[in-house]
């Protein structure tokens, strides 16, 4: 029909108009920032930061640097740490990430094996010297897990459940639960009598 999408555009905006003075909350409307913040979705993602259990140098990074060859920008430094034989430790002596080339698509997060990455919720970065501070180095990225758990709860509890089952696993059996291997426990193989005779 001719005029049918000018109709329809009109619609959309009087549909619009009515539920921004009618009903607020579900209509278009201007957040009063920074005053007003909106409250974030869960899922919602930044930028990466690096996580601590305890204190700051319980960091769960080992360094594997698996999320430096998966990020697409190339944005992760690492550097392991030494020991004073110059044996390879299980830790970052550096770990920086440029914010400026970031990309926050967050592979980063879906790599590590060790839960030790995880995109923020934080996004009032802006810096004055984009080359020098939005390099963000180590002590910067750390947060303790209890900040991820309550910026996350549901992923916290989810990587919590998983990661206790995982421990559990790795648990080395006790020598009271490990199955009986006494002569009178009974036959463990055909060859030990378990096959029926005939007869
Ligand atoms: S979010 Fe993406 S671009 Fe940013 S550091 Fe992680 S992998 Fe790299
Ligand atoms: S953050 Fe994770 S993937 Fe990256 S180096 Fe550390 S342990 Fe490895």
């Amino acid at each position: 029909m001719f005029g049918w999408g000018v109709l329809k555009g009109m619609l959309v905006t009087l549909w619009n108009f009515l539920l921004t003075y009618l009903w607020p909350k579900k209509g278009i409307f201007t957040v009063q920032y920074p005053e007003k913040k909106l409250p974030l979705a869960q899922r919602y993602r930044n930028f990466p930061f690096l996580v601590y259990d305890g204190t700051p140098h319980m960091i769960r990074c080992v360094a594997c640097k698996i999320c430096e060859s998966e990020c697409p920008p190339k944005c992760i430094y690492i550097i392991p740490e030494k020991d004073a034989e110059g044996r390879v430790q299980k830790k970052p002596a550096v770990f920086d990430i440029d914010y400026a080339i970031c990309m926050n698509c967050g592979l980063c997060e879906e790599v590590c094996p060790f839960d030790s990455i995880f995109m923020d919720h934080e996004y009032e970065i802006s810096k004055y010297n984009r080359a020098e501070d939005l390099m963000v180095r180590k002590e910067a990225l750390l947060k303790p897990w209890e900040y991820f758990a309550k910026i996350r709860p549901h992923d916290f509890e989810r990587i919590e459940a998983k990661r206790a089952a995982k421990s559990a696993k790795a648990k080395p059996v006790a020598p009271a639960e490990k199955p009986s291997q006494k002569p009178d426990a009974g036959p463990t193989s055909p060859q030990q009598g378990s096959v029926p005779k005939n007869g």
